[in-house]
């Protein structure tokens, strides 16, 4: 913690939430995980967490599972929207914290706090422009420059671009909003309906690889030439699939066609992630550090 600065954090996923006390520059002090249940029985175990953690705090970084509100220009900041998971649509999380904890707080996706923690400490730390894709049971993505997640409208939603399906490909879209997408194509649920058994029970190179290495390259070269990323990581359960990156990295290339030259010597700029299961805690506890003229709901109110 090179400001000396002690700070707080949460990862907030779709099974489980990790709270965490370190250092503003990643370093982990203390951790601790629960189950994510509806918000009134899990909250007070959150509050309780930072309450008895026995350290000042300066601030508290958020990396939360969406779709959420993270404009913090929106008066809906800090909300979560619609999801499946049982008591947390329209869950006013940010309010929540702050009214409780009385810190300032960095909210970001989990996926952005992966990307943080990887753009210090992990595999995108020597890179300015930074691309993080989470490719497991849905496809998420957020872009880092310089260190800090790009401030935007909404946070971005790489995963559900649509993309060129394989016209042998009959299977229905996982998505329930896009015929076509790289989620609905390519993420976990996808490959059950399809295969019935994970990716990394097929051989490297065989036909049920190459269908989705061709999705996840054809998504990859979309933000080549949308972002021009320095370097894109790849994780989740079914990005981290052994052998999946090379061909994913061929299926970029085959369908750049040649365009984008410059990446055509580069055997790193796909990659797994460095940090593994600690990426989005780490980063949430970076978010935190970085937080200055701190985003309260005092002041957006
Ligand atoms: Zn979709």
């Amino acid at each position: 913690m090179a400001d000396g600065k002690v700070v707080g954090a949460i990862e907030l996923g779709g099974t489980k939430i990790v709270l965490a006390v370190g250092g503003s520059d990643g370093r982990l002090l203390k951790s601790t995980t629960v189950p994510t249940d509806h918000p009134d029985a899990v909250m007070p175990d959150v509050f309780g967490f930072f309450r008895d953690c026995g350290m000042p705090l300066s601030g508290i970084g958020v990396g939360a599972f969406g779709p959420i509100v993270i404009d913090p220009a929106s008066r809906d900041y800090g909300k979560l929207l619609e999801t499946n998971k049982p008591g947390w649509s329209g869950f006013d999380l940010a309010g929540c914290l702050s009214n409780t904890l009385r810190l300032p707080l960095a909210l970001v996706t989990d996926v952005g706090a992966a990307a943080v923690g990887e753009a210090h400490l992990g595999a995108l730390r020597d890179t300015r422009l930074g691309t993080y894709l989470t490719v497991g049971t849905g496809i998420g993505g957020a872009i880092v420059l310089d260190g800090t997640v790009m401030p935007a409208l909404l946070h971005p939603e790489m995963g559900h671009i649509a993309l060129q399906r394989n016209p042998r490909d009959t299977a229905l879209s996982a998505c329930r909003f896009h015929p076509d997408c790289a989620e609905g194509l390519a993420a976990g649920p996808a490959i059950m309906a399809r295969f019935g058994q994970s990716l990394s029970h097929f051989d490297r190179g065989g036909a049920e690889h190459q269908l989705i290495a061709d999705y996840l390259g054809q998504l990859c070269a979309n933000l080549v030439l949308t972002l021009s990323p320095h370097r894109i990581v790849i994780g989740g359960g079914v990005g981290q699939t052994p052998g999946l990156i090379p061909e994913i990295s061929a299926a970029m290339h085959r369908h750049l066609g040649g365009y984008c030259v410059g990446l055509a010597d580069r055997t790193d700029f796909l990659t797994e992630p460095a940090l593994g299961q600690d990426a989005g805690i780490v980063g949430a506890l970076i978010c935190a550090g970085q937080l200055q003229g701190a985003v309260s709901l005092a002041r957006i109110a």
